[in-house]
Order: C-alpha cells, then structure tokens, then sequence
C-alpha cells in the first residue's frame, strides 16, 4: 500500500467503497487516442458555431437558476430520437452515466439486485457500488452472444431488480437482438424488474439491427438509455439521455439534485441538436473504417468479434500487453479492457486506422 492508499484505509468509507477501484481509462497525451470509443473526427465547423453562439446567450443569463425540466431539451430530444416518443418520456443528465446513477438511486439501493452480462460495461458495477446495490454477474454464450431463453433464465434466478442489458455491447461491440430484451422483461415481471438498454452505441449499429425503442409502448419497466458523447462527438459537453415511460422521469425526478443540468450544458446540448444531420454525417465514415479494421485483423490472423459499434474487440494475441505498450510507444492509445489476448481499439479517421493496422503488423 502507499502512504495515500494507508491514508485512504484509515477514513470511515462505507464498507461496499473499501477496496473499490475508480473507473480510470488511461489519460495520456499521445498523437493517436482510440481508447475510449470517442468520435475522432472533431466537433463540425456549423455545430461549433452554433454552440458558440447559444452558450454566447446563456452566459449572459447565468445570474438566474437554469430551466430545471430542461424542457427545450427534452422537446428536441424527442424529435431527434422518433418512434412517436414525446418530451414526457425523455430524461437527461450529465452523461448517460449519471442517467445509469439516477436510475440505481431511484430504483436500486440496500436490499436489491442488480445484474450484468460481463464482460460488458466497466462503471454497471462502480455505479451499483455507490449506491449500495449488490451487483450480480451472469455469463454469455459462445462469441459473447445472448440468447432469449438463457437471458430469461439469469434474469428469473437472480430475482434481479435492476438488468444491464448493453446493446451494442462494450467493450465486445455485439448487438442484442430485440427478443432478448422482450425475453428479459417478460422474466422480471414476477420482481417488476427495470430492464435497462444501454444503447450508447446506438446510431453505430448496422443496418437491420431494430433499437429498443420500438419496444417502448406497453412496457413500463424498460429503459432505453443514449448518450451525445459517442457518434454525436460530444463528449466533452456531458448528455446522456433516456426514453422510457413518463412515470420513470418522475422517479427520476425524486433523486437528481436541483438544476443538474447547466444552462451552459442546455444551451449547447440544443445547440447541437439542431444540427444533428452534421454531426451524424461522419457516422457512416466511422462505421467504414470500423468494418475494414474487422476485415483486416481477420487478414492478420486474429480474431475481430462482429462489431455493431464505433470500437472493434479483437482476441488472439499471445502477449496483449506487450502489443498495448508497442502501440503506445508508436503513438497510438488503445484500451486493454483486462481481458487475456484481447484487446479493444477505436474506429478513428481513415489515418487513424491506417496508423493503427501498419503499427499493430510490425508488431505481430
Ligand atoms: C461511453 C459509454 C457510455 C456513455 O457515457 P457518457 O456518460 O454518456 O459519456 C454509456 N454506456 C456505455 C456502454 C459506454 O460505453
């Protein structure tokens, strides 16, 4: 232990924090960043204009409380997400982490279960920790995959309250096909379970694969959970967002702080949701170099999972953190999710993904 972790020890921490890690992808000042699956082609010119221009506006009234049902926001958010969803169903927050945390303090909490599909998404367990939830794993079939009645029966057995269901998964990039989640809700009736769809990833999927969306109306446990920091490349900005039935705003409601959402946050959020055609156009460019990445570690005789994200997983290396560190020291920063032979990389810019495959063959 160093003397900070002694220091640390000797504080009254809740019992569930002793131990705990904080979520920590490496941050380092590196030529080429493809570890955190951010939109690498920069924030369009016309979408940065109008967010100069609106927080340009705001600043002038920061002496005032911003809007606290951010009812702009929700309004555009709705238009921008369709299926006949109304501002009613949407709620925001400071990135769909704190959306993934408001849900846990409303519905989870001492006493109750949530459960996850590893490996999936690192900061499920953090945010059940925090918020006193026990955090229960179940496992997937052959190639990370999920099936309907396997799901049905984690779901049934761990008398869950709260299910991660992640879709397209991280950090494996596969889709969930919309029976697994119908298959999920459908086995959390006897515990009224909230089924949670996080789709990060949404607008990355291929073609064909249906959003949870759709399986909104009729379902009033089910979640689906989107964020602006993944294809709309904002992460810097903080919105995450969801769309569920109206009474789970209003539980919502009961647990975020007073204004949580900034007039800043608002001003841009908006900002660049009226531009959503620009900062959507370079989804299709990402989702071409993450197909030739898929297609050339195949080349290269390691093995690329399916991806229907911005980010490909790639397992066969004999010493992934040797090729990690390689890579680093060429200048180019990927993930290492913890996971023996495997490794995730980013789809960035067409030169990006150039520098990535030459770097990653010298090394193999
Ligand atoms: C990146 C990511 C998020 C988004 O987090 P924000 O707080 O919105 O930036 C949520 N879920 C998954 C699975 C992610 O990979």
């Amino acid at each position: 232990m160093t003397k900070r972790e002694e220091a640390l020890a000797q504080l009254p921490l809740r019992n569930n924090l002793v131990g705990l890690v904080p979520y920590g992808a490496p941050q380092i000042d590196v030529p080429i960043l493809l570890n955190v699956n951010e939109n690498t082609h920069g924030v369009p010119a016309d979408v940065h204009a109008a967010i100069v221009a609106a927080v340009d506006v705001a600043a002038r009234g920061l002496n005032r409380y911003p809007d606290r049902e951010f009812t702009e926001l929700r309004t555009n958010l709705a238009a921008y997400l369709g299926h006949g969803i109304v501002p009613e169903q949407v709620w925001a927050a400071n990135g769909s982490n704190e959306v993934l945390q408001q849900i846990l303090q409303a519905f989870g909490g001492p006493g109750r279960t949530a459960l996850g599909f590893p490996p999936t998404y690192s900061m499920y367990p953090l945010l059940a920790g925090s918020t006193d939830t026990r955090y229960v794993t179940a496992g997937r079939s052959a190639a990370f995959g999920m099936t309907a009645s396997a799901t049905a029966a984690h779901v049934r057995d761990s008398r869950a309250n709260i299910v991660f269901l992640c879709s397209p998964n991280n950090p494996t990039g596969t889709a969930l096909g919309l029976d697994v989640v119908e298959a999920a809700y459908e086995a959390g009736e006897v515990e009224r379970a909230i089924i949670i769809v996080d789709e990060a990833y949404g607008e990355f999927a291929t073609s064909g694969t249906g959003s949870a969306l759709t399986l909104l109306p009729g379902r009033e446990r089910l979640i689906v959970s989107r964020t602006m920091s993944k294809a709309f490349a904002l992460a810097g900005a903080r919105l995450g967002y969801l769309a569920a039935a109206p009474e789970i705003a209003d539980a919502l409601r009961l647990v975020r702080l007073p204004y949580h959402l900034s007039a800043i946050t608002q001003a841009a959020a908006n900002a660049a949701l009226t531009h959503a055609d620009t900062l959507l156009a370079n989804v299709e460019a990402i989702k071409e170099q993450r197909d030739r990445i898929v297609a050339e570690l195949g080349l290269l005789g390691l093995s690329p999972a399916p991806s229907d994200a911005n980010f490909v997983f790639f397992g066969g290396l004999d010493d992934s953190r040797a090729v990690w560190r390689g890579l680093l020291q060429a200048g180019v920063l990927i993930r290492d999710v913890g996971i023996d032979g495997h490794l995730r990389v980013t789809a960035g810019t067409e030169a990006e993904t150039t520098v990535f495959l030459d770097t990653l063959r010298t090394l193999l």
